[in-house]
């Protein structure tokens, strides 16, 4: 007799649900819970393969001390003392957690309470910022909050969808089939991608529009001026809910036709028909994803679309409005509990005195950080020189995913005292560590994850831990007990932690706050196991639209959302190829858990770059010959060639997800360098400047 489990899925931030079936042998079978409202009952590849990725090859199953096995006791001692004796040496901003958007929130609840609360320093940051950063900081900037509006819902009732910098396809494939099958029920349903590449997800546009990597924020504010000029603004919403109209016009002043297709590479056809498009559709949602958020650019991009949007008041209605789509499980839970260096918990701001007045007296913690800590690609800049004395990574690979990936190698390497907790110890990032903490993972933990509509769903545990792996939570707890602070830590169970965080986002919240689950602020254990796929906000006393902004309101002190001025990206033309690099369809990150799947590995079974025809054979490249891409920093890369007219002229893609451990010289962020959004901090890992030629090994 089978034992079924609903969980969640563990891969995209789409959080669809999963029923994990165990039968009296211990075998794991997966299907779509129909009863998921993300999903449905459809997985898509890499969630239908979950119950093949389960063996334990790999999996660190005990503590280590400098590669040799250790007691639990020995490791989280030393690892509160070296955190302690640096603290007490060098003040708190000498340390640092670098999390991930795969901890569950209840893990990232505790590791930020402990950093910011505790140790006193803003020095925790995700590998989200990687992801979703320049999203977050659009909204704040927008909103005055960090609120996504919509649902997926909106994306089928929507009469167009505007997918920007988004292989929905690959990334999202969940949400890319609600679409399709909403279109292919609906044709008058429009699809408008706007991408550099001709991806996947282009299959099912009515238009795609190939605009140059950096010419998103021309576009958007073409439209905007469109919008003014042919007399589509939303007068009364703009009049009574927004600020700052004019000034985000004369911004976007209105570029000459020829002068914005030159800004988009596009032509005056295409960029006439999208102008058209939008303007004439009351119900429109404009996606976008890491092609807009991974950019230098990335935040002015993010209030570009969202200008938009306020300008016609297409916010807060059924159908229409921007929707950032966050490419993690947990992104947006680790959002609200504060997993970010420069938020606090229950999406309050660390720069806010009251904020931080307020969580402080509801910790009762002897501080609280006064300032933003440092985000990812500054932490590891301060590793680099020095001034970060012992770090503690969890569950994520930096040598791989940060970019200028050799120079964070070497600064872990160098590094007085790491801290590793994961799932695998033999990483890339792993094997830098001094302390190896084993953790669970998906199937062996208990929590909850949020998705990018707002959905908090249960990550349930069917399987035993293997070896003596514990849970995140359970790592971070210990060792802020042993540091001293046992009892602001006495957590037994992840439903005592989310019960702590639903109160907190509830404490003295007049509704000023977006984020508020004082509905859960008492939940106990039953109820926290039986806990059903919700929204938030669920506060305590009145029930809440799923809708944000229906009323009109923002959370701006005025009430009103703001117009954001951003200035077009001057065309620059440099030598060389500019380098995308993301995800390919049956992969997740590093590949540690869809690397152990045979069917997944099948679809891409090596690292490629994709180059047009032209370039290729620009450059003598043929199909599948080796070819060397050097970066301008030095690293370099060297893979299989990938020849089609998908591909932009000028341009290269190569996937993120094999390393030195899986590929030799395809660790791709070697290539990109340090350069980040200047509002977000979000490195612009589509942009980096590089080389070609065919390589001979000979
Ligand atoms: Fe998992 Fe995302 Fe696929 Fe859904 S769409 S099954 S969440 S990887």
């Amino acid at each position: 007799m089978a034992c079924e489990n609903r969980t969640t899925c563990p891969y995209c931030g789409v959080g669809c649900g999963v029923i994990a079936s165990v039968d009296d042998a211990g075998t794991v079978t997966v299907r779509g819970d129909p009863e998921h409202p993300a999903n449905f009952g459809r997985l898509c590849s890499k969630g239908s393969a979950l119950a093949e990725t389960l063996d334990l090859d790999g999996r660190l199953l005990f503590p280590q001390i400098n590669g040799q096995r250790s007691s639990w006791d020995a490791a989280l001692d030393l690892v509160a003392e070296r955190f302690s004796d640096t603290i007490a040496e060098h003040g708190p901003d000498s340390v640092a957690f670098y999390v991930s958007g795969q901890l569950l929130t209840e893990d990232y609840y505790v590791a930020n309470k402990l950093m910011k609360g505790f140790i006193g320093s803003g020095n925790i940051d995700t590998n989200s910022r990687l992801c979703m950063a320049s999203s977050v900081a659009g909204h704040r900037r927008a909103f005055g909050s960090d609120t996504v509006p919509g649902t997926y819902a909106d994306l089928e009732l929507a009469d167009l969808v505007v997918l920007v910098g988004s292989n929905l396809a690959w990334c999202h494939p969940v949400l890319y089939q609600r679409i399709a099958a909403a279109k292919a029920s609906r044709p008058t349903m429009k699809v408008v991608v706007v991408d550099p590449r001709r991806t996947a997800t282009s299959d099912i546009a009515d238009l795609h529009l190939a605009v140059r990597p950096d010419g998103d924020v021309a576009l958007f504010n073409g439209l905007l001026a469109h919008l003014a000029e042919t007399n589509r603004i939303d007068e009364a919403f703009v009049g009574s809910h927004t600020s700052g109209l004019a000034e985000a016009l004369i911004a976007a002043s209105p570029l000459s036709m020829a002068a914005l297709s030159e800004a988009t590479g596009l032509s005056g056809l295409s960029i006439r028909q999208f102008f058209w498009l939008f303007a004439d559709t009351e119900r429109v949602v404009t996606c976008y994803s890491q092609g807009v958020n991974q950019s230098a650019s990335g935040t002015d991009k993010v209030n570009a679309i969202i200008n938009c949007h306020l300008a016609t008041g297409r916010i807060g209605r059924s159908g229409m409005g921007p929707f950032s789509l966050t490419g993690q499980p947990n992104a947006m839970g680790g959002r609200e509990v504060g997993g970010l260096a420069n938020m606090l918990a229950a999406h309050m701001a660390i720069e806010n005195a009251d904020d931080r007045d307020r969580v402080q007296r509801f910790w009762k913690s002897p501080r609280i950080a006064d300032r933003p800590g440092l985000k990812a690609v500054d932490m590891f800049d301060a590793v680099a020189d020095g001034r970060i004395k012992a770090l503690w990574i969890m569950s994520t690979n930096p040598v791989v995913s940060m970019p200028d990936a050799d120079k964070v190698k070497a600064a872990i390497d160098a590094c007085p005292f790491v801290v590793v907790s994961d799932m695998q110890g033999d990483t890339d990032t792993g094997r830098l560590a001094h302390v190896l903490l084993p953790a669970t993972g998906w199937g062996e933990k208990s929590g909850t994850v949020t998705n990018s509509e707002r959905r908090v769903s249960r990550q349930r545990a069917f399987l035993s831990g293997p070896g003596e792996a514990r849970p995140d939570w359970w790592h971070i707890t210990e060792v802020a007990r042993r540091i001293g602070f046992a009892s602001a830590f006495d957590f037994a169970s992840p439903a005592d932690i989310f019960a702590e965080h639903a109160a907190l986002s509830a404490f003295e919240n007049d509704g000023s706050r977006d984020f508020d689950i004082g509905a859960f602020a008492a939940i106990d254990e039953d109820q926290y196991d039986d806990l059903r796929p919700f929204h938030w906000p669920r506060p305590a006393t009145g029930e809440m639209s799923d809708r944000f902004f229906s009323d009109g309101r923002f959370y701006h002190p005025d009430g009103k959302a703001r117009f954001i001025p951003v200035a077009t990206v001057p065309v620059s033309e440099q030598a060389g190829f500019i380098l995308n690099t993301g995800r390919v369809r049956d992969h997740w990150h590093t590949m540690t858990r869809t690397g152990k799947s045979a069917r997944l590995s099948a679809h891409m079974a090596e690292p490629y770059c994709e180059i047009h025809l032209l370039d290729a054979a620009d450059h003598g490249v043929g199909h599948a010959d080796l070819v060397r891409i050097t970066g301008q920093s030095g690293g370099e890369v060297i893979v299989r060639a990938l020849l089609s007219d998908r591909q932009a002229r000028g341009s290269l893609f190569l996937p993120m997800h094999w390393s030195d451990e899986t590929a030799s010289a395809a660790r791709v962020d070697t290539l990109v360098p340090s350069l980040t959004d200047p509002v977000s901090g979000q490195p612009a890992l589509k942009q980096a400047r590089v080389s070609l030629e065919r390589y001979s090994a000979g």
